[in-house]
């Protein structure tokens, strides 16, 4: 299906009070960003627009959220536009999907791949790096200003979706639109500080923990490692701080295939994240097992016990070498 112009899109933001604002749950550095910065274009023009969440802004991303978020189900009524952004389906923000129907219009902004559209208007291009680039178009096709502030929630989707810019998914485009955020006056060095080098101590150590459960499989092809609750609570750990294990496998010389997996405070609720670093199609392993994402970055949750997991997953990445 084709998208809708950003200009259209932006015809209907302008048109509207009141804007609710999702994105999904487990939330990075693109989603916070992105939500961020559409929230603050939206208020400065005049209109009421809130973020509503379900869970909590992981740490190091709390900088960027000037109180544009709310755990408040009845924030702003019925709003004229329902918008999502970074997630492209109602199970990525499950508490808030029928908060999110209650809108008048529905938009969708994402670039995952597995995303279907089902909104009014839909804006999804998996050639975006990040979903920072596509708020940033819209924005400008809006005719509006990307202030620095705007400009460094921008910079912040970007520079994570992107692995700073090193991941293959960056493009052109993504040093384009970055080369502009500096024009717009953005302190990059100071955003990057806040992302990167604000590590709680915690962090490395349920990272370290994680690398004691590693294992290889297919000749070092496939690297998985895993966290019970108990393990992480152990480390003092919140849970967003297990992000970034899985990249660290996906990094060892030999391994093309990464899955981290772990426990959640849900009984039951097993989350797994898949990274590859060549050909292979994570999002297809994501998907059989109801979730989805990028080719070399995607997600799901299992329902079992963290060994089904473990042995469930590894068969299905055997399953499509
Ligand atoms: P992560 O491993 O960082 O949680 O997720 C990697 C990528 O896969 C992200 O782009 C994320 O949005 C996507 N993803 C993770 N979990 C799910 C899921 O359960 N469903 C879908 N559709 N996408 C997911
Ligand atoms: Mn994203």
């Amino acid at each position: 299906m084709k998208n809708d112009s950003f200009k259209t899109i932006g015809d209907q933001l302008k048109k509207a009070d009141s804007v609710l604002i999702v994105t999904h749950y487990n939330m990075d550095g693109d989603a916070v960003g992105s939500a961020a910065a559409i929230c603050h274009v939206l208020r400065r023009m005049g209109k009421e627009s809130w973020i509503l969440i379900e869970d909590e802004v992981p740490g190091n991303l709390q900088f960027l959220d000037r109180d544009y978020t709310t755990f408040d189900q009845d924030v702003l009524g019925e709003p004229d536009v329902s918008m999502c952004v970074d997630c492209g389906d109602l199970t990525r923000f499950p508490k808030r999907a029928d908060r999110f129907m209650t809108g008048k219009v529905h938009i969708c902004v994402d670039h995952h791949k597995t995303s279907e559209p089902f909104c009014d208007y839909n804006y999804i291009d998996p050639g975006a790096a990040a979903t920072g680039e596509l708020v940033y178009q819209l924005i400008r096709a809006m005719g509006e200003e990307v202030d620095k502030e705007a400009g460094e929630a921008l910079f912040a989707a970007i520079t994570t979706d992107t692995g700073n810019f090193q991941y293959s998914n960056t493009t052109r485009q993504s040093h384009d639109i970055a080369a502009d955020l500096y024009d717009c006056g953005i302190d990059a060095n100071g955003v990057s500080v806040e992302i990167y080098e604000t590590v709680h101590l915690a962090k490395l150590k349920v990272q370290a923990r994680a690398m004691e459960n590693l294992e290889l499989f297919a000749d070092g092809k496939v690297a998985m490692s895993y966290l019970t609750l108990k393990m992480r609570e152990e480390c003092g750990a919140a849970p967003d701080e297990t992000d970034g294990i899985v990249s660290e496998l996906r990094s060892i010389d030999g391994v093309e295939v990464a899955v981290f997996i772990k426990e959640t405070e849900d009984e039951g609720r097993i989350r797994v994240s898949l990274r590859s670093k060549k050909d292979y199609d994570v999002a297809r392993v994501a998907a059989a097992f109801e979730g989805g994402g990028h080719t070399k970055a995607a997600g799901c949750t299992y329902y079992g016990t963290l060994e089904d997991a473990r042995r469930d997953l590894l068969a299905k990445v055997l399953e499509y070498m």
